[in-house]
Order: C-alpha cells, then structure tokens, then sequence
C-alpha cells in the first residue's frame, strides 16, 4: 500500500485564491488593506527564508505586509518598543515576532515579546489570552500551523470525530495547539513527548497521527497503524551524505538534490511510513505552505474584527 499524499501547498494555493476577493472586499470598505507587520530579529537564515514568503504570499493576496528587520544586536528594549508602535498603529492588524530570537536575548525574550502584542493582533495566536480562548475554546486568534493541518484533515475528507489522535511534541506553538484543536474536534487525544515511555507502541494507537519533534525521519512504519493518517510538520535540514542515502536511497531524487546544495529539507516521519500509512502529508509542500495560508486567514480575521470594533 502507497499512502495519498495529502497536498498542503495545492490547498494552501487555494485557500489564497480564495482569501484575495475578500481581502479585496474589506479593502473597499475600510479604504485601507488589512495589515501585517512582520518582525525580524537576527540573521538565521530559515527566518529570512520564512519571512520573505510570508512577505510575497501576502503582498500577492493583497495585503500591506510590512517587514521590520533588525541586528542580532538590537536590544529586547528595542523590539519591545517596536511591538508597542505596530500595537497602537491603526493601520496594522497583524504582528507577528519570527522565532527563534537570537540567544543573547536571552531565553524569556520570546515570551515577554508575546505577552507585549495586542491580544487583537496576535495572528500567531502565542500571546496568554489567545492560547486561554483556545483552552475554552472560545473565539480567539489560532496557531497558524495547527489550524492548516485541521483544514488539511478536513478537506481531505478524512474523520476527526471520534478517533484516536496521537500528537508527539509537546511546544506551545505546534504540539499543545494541534491536541487542544484536535480535542475541539472531538478527536480522543494523546500528547506523547521525549519522557513518553515506548512512543513507537503509543504512537501505533493513532488514527490520526501528528510529529512535531524535530527530529528528521524519527516516526518510522513501527510508529504507524496501517492506514492511519500522518501529518508531519517537522522540518529538518540533513546535511550528511550516508544519512541522505539511508533515508531515500543511493541515486534518488533527494540525493540528486543533497549533491546540488549540499542538504535536503524532510520531515520528522521516515519515508518508508508511506507503504504503511493511508495518508500522509509531504515536507516540503505539506503543512508549510499552510501555515502561510492561515497566518493570512487569521490577518483578515483580526483586521475585520478590529473595524468592527471601532465602528
Ligand atoms: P520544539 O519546541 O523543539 O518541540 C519538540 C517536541 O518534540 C518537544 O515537546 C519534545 O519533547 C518532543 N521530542 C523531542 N525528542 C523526542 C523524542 N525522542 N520522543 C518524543 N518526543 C520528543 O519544536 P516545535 O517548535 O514544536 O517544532 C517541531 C518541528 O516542527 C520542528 O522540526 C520545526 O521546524 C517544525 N515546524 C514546522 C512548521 C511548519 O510550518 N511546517 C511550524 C512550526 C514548527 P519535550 O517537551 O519532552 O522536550
């Protein structure tokens, strides 16, 4: 058995189209785009990557996207100041800080930064009022990442209601999210994490399976219930040339690649789960493109909630 590949960047593509006539929309009304501000702290190359799509995927649907780069020297003062301007900006709906921060920030750089943004413009959904609605499961703004895998699932047509679901990560921004929503779902849930006893046998429990660990091709087939769905979010840079191999096969398209740049980008979920699993998500073109997708959902969201507020 050869498992569906479920096709995050084809419905990230389509949930954009769809967003654009409604960006649109509100722009008409407000006389103004929704928003976004992107903070860039540093120079870790991914977090350029990263910002840099979120730039082009938003400015293509519509929206302001403004992007404020600054040294790995700047001060937490510095950011703290900048998030509190973008805050009382009228014109910006959306923040969102790009982890990670460089560490000489020092390790609560993140979380004070978080709990300075505006609950209303919290579009990663990380700041302590978000993350209680969702608890509650009251309206709030939702960890992009999470809410595409559950959009993913949906629109795949595959069941949440009543299955079993095992998330193997436990973070603020992927693990706990992703159980809660699932949970929401009326999924029964697991959260295995790096203290779980035998992951593999309680990971083998799972209609539905999530890794976010981060750790590149861990979740193996003894990992998987023939059939099952597995969403994988992780996203691991190999550079070694034997391990390229042992993962995809001397000659394969991934190694072709490793010889061009250097490394591949993969999942946490080791190929071979593809003869086991019924479904399961590609990295690159699975969850990442839909993490994308709805931080723009969740823009228009809060910048339609916002003028809402004020009229
Ligand atoms: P994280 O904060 O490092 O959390 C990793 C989690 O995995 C932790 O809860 C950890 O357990 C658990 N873990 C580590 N080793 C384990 C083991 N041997 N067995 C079981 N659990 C283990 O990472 P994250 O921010 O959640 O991200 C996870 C992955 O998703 C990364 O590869 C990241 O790059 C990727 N990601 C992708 C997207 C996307 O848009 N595609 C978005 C966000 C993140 P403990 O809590 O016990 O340490």
């Amino acid at each position: 058995m050869t498992a569906r590949t479920l096709d995050g960047a084809a419905l990230a593509r389509d949930l954009r189209e769809a967003l654009r006539p409604e960006v649109n929309a509100f722009t008409a009304r407000a006389r103004r785009p929704p928003g976004l501000a992107l903070v860039l702290v540093g120079d870790d190359p991914a977090s350029h990557v990263y910002v840099g799509s979120k730039r082009t995927h938003g400015a293509e649907a519509g929206f302001r996207v403004d992007v404020h780069e600054r040294p790995a020297s700047t001060s937490l003062e510095d950011v703290l100041t900048l998030v509190r301007r973008l805050n009382a900006d009228p014109a910006i709906d959306g923040i969102l800080v790009q982890s990670p921060l460089p560490a000489a920030m020092g390790s609560e750089a993140a979380r004070q930064l978080f709990e300075t943004i505006d609950p209303a413009k919290d579009v990663d959904g990380f700041t302590a009022e978000n993350v209680g609605r969702l608890v509650q499961h009251r309206e709030g703004l939702v960890a992009c990442t999470p809410s595409g895998i559950v959009e993913l699932i949906d629109r795949s047509g595959i069941t949440i209601a009543g299955q079993r679901a095992v998330v193997i990560g436990r973070s603020d921004i992927v693990g706990k999210p992703m159980a809660l929503l699932l949970l929401h779902r009326h999924a029964t849930v697991t959260i295995a994490h790096s203290r779980t006893r035998d992951v593999a046998v309680v990971a083998r429990e799972a209609d539905i399976l999530v890794a976010a660990i981060g750790r590149a091709g861990f979740v193996t087939p003894d990992f998987v219930k023939p059939g099952a769905t597995v969403i994988d979010v992780g996203m691991n840079r190999v550079v070694d040339q034997a391990e390229v191999i042992g993962f995809f096969g001397e000659g394969s398209a991934r190694h072709a690649s490793w010889r061009q740049r250097g490394s591949v980008l993969m999942g946490d979920v080791h190929p071979a789960v593809a003869e086991v699993a019924g479904a399961l998500t590609p990295v690159p073109g699975g969850v990442g493109p839909l993490t994308i997708a709805m931080l723009m959902q969740n823009t228009l969201t809060a910048a339609r909630r916002r003028t809402r507020s004020e009229t």
